[in-house]
């Protein structure tokens, strides 16, 4: 009963084995780094009742120490909210550095749009108010466009991942990162059955685990899932 517990769980834990380890990690390692601005943006969207979709902190560090390791310039978001990874994203790349950064609801990416400005990095990013496919297939048009960008995150819809892959593959440069968001999916991965998950998580488990395969069995990329926040897998194009 108490792994099963476990595995559905939407607790402020994540995936570590205990709310004490995780609270560990952000007060000793993540919070006193953390920009005051991504402070202020966390607590005004603390009760926001989708708020639990915002990237954490701790994968957010993680996220801009790899911007910083690939010297990321140039970058793609797919699934904005109300724009944690996408202030942290404008905050850590340079000042001529470029975000496309895509969603369908307008409305979030705007209750985080005043920090951006206050930030002073709103010329650094590019809102498209979009379904994330489309926005990529209309880069592609643009052979400039291709092995351009050092760095893409996806956040989005999960039955598209296969697709976003894809796409990515061929707009982000031989060396650069694709990130992926959630992969473990609170979890739940490692369940036998749709049954056995919880309601909350049934929608994208199965393209979750789809993904998961695909992606270790893809030799155009060197890749390692972390447990950070939900899971993250990182990619870096090899070929
Ligand atoms: N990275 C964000 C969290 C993203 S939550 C943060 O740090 O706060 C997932 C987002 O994906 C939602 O805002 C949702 O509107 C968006 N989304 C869902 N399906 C999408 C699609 N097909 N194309 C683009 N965005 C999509
Ligand atoms: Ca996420």
């Amino acid at each position: 009963m108490e792994h099963t517990a476990k595995v559905v769980s939407h607790g402020p834990s994540g995936l570590l084995q205990s709310d004490e380890l995780y609270d560990y990690v952000l007060t000793t390692s993540v919070y006193p780094r953390e920009a005051e601005i991504l402070k202020e943006l966390r607590d005004a969207i603390a009760n926001h009742p989708q708020s639990y979709m915002a990237t954490a902190p701790d994968g957010g560090q993680f996220m801009a120490l790899l911007l910083k390791l690939l010297n990321a310039k140039k970058t793609i978001e797919v699934g904005v909210f109300t724009g944690y990874s996408l202030l942290l994203t404008a905050l850590t790349i340079p000042h001529d550095g470029k975000i496309i950064a895509i969603d369908v609801d307008r409305e979030a990416y705007e209750i985080g749009l005043p920090f951006i400005k206050k930030a002073n990095v709103e010329h650094k990013v590019n809102f498209v108010e979009s379904q994330g496919l489309p926005v990529l297939d209309k880069l592609l048009e643009n052979q400039e466009n291709e092995s351009s960008f050092d760095f893409a995150f996806v956040d989005a819809d999960r039955a598209n991942l296969k697709n976003y892959h894809e796409r990515l593959l061929r707009l982000v440069r031989v060396g650069g990162v694709i990130m992926y968001d959630n992969t473990l999916w609170g979890g739940t991965v490692t369940l036998a059955d749709l049954s056995a998950v919880h309601p909350m998580r049934q929608f994208a488990w199965k393209d979750t685990i789809e993904f998961n395969k695909m992606i270790a069995g893809d030799p155009r990329v060197d890749i390692s899932q972390v447990a950070l926040g939900d899971g993250m897998t990182i990619c870096r194009r090899i070929c």
